[in-house]
C-alpha cells in the first residue's frame, strides 16, 4: 500500500515523525505497528514502528528515533525537503513517496 506523506517534523532528541493520508478501509487498533519502505532509502528494506495516531484520527502517523543507516538516512531526507520548505516560505512540504505496510491489515479491512 503506497501512502503519501502530507507532513513531517523533526523534533529534539532526533525524532522524525510522519502523518500521512489514511486510507479509509485501513482499520487499526492501539498499540499495532506498520512496516515502513522508503525507497528512497533503501528499495528493499522495511522497518517496524508504531502507530501513534488514534484509530479514529483520519490521518496515519508515526515517530521515528534516529539510531542506525537506514534512520538516519530517512531523517536526512526529510529534513532536507523540510529546509526546502522553509528557505523557499511555501506552506506545505514537498512530497515523497513513502510505502507502508501494515501488519494484520489483511485480516482487519475484510
Ligand atoms: C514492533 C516494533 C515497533 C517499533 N516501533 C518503533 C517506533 O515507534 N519508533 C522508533 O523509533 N523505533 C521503533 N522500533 C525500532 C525501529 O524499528 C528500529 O529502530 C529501526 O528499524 C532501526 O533501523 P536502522 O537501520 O536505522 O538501525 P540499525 O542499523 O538496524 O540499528 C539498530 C540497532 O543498532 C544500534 N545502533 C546502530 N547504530 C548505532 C550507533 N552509531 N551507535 C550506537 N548504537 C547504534 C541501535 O541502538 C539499534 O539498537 C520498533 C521496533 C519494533 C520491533
Amino acid at each position: 500500500m503506497v501512502l503519501c506523506v502530507m507532513q513531517a517534523a523533526i523534533y529534539p532528541g532526533n525524532v522524525l515523525s510522519l502523518y500521512m493520508k489514511k486510507p479509509s478501509s485501513f482499520k487499526y487498533k492501539s498499540g499495532m505497528y506498520l512496516f515502513v519502505k522508503c525507497p528512497d532509502v533503501s528499495p528493499f528494506e522495511w522497518h517496524p514502528f508504531s502507530i501513534t495516531s488514534a484509530p479514529g484520527d483520519d490521518y496515519l502517523s508515526v515517530h521515528i528515533r534516529t539510531l542506525g543507516d537506514w534512520t538516519t538516512e530517512l531523517r536526512n531526507l526529510f529534513g532536507k525537503a523540510c529546509e526546502e520548505e522553509v528557505n523557499s516560505k511555501k506552506a506545505t512540504l514537498s512530497r515523497l513517496e513513502t510505502t507502508v505496510i501494515a501488519e494484520g491489515a489483511e485480516e482487519n479491512t475484510k
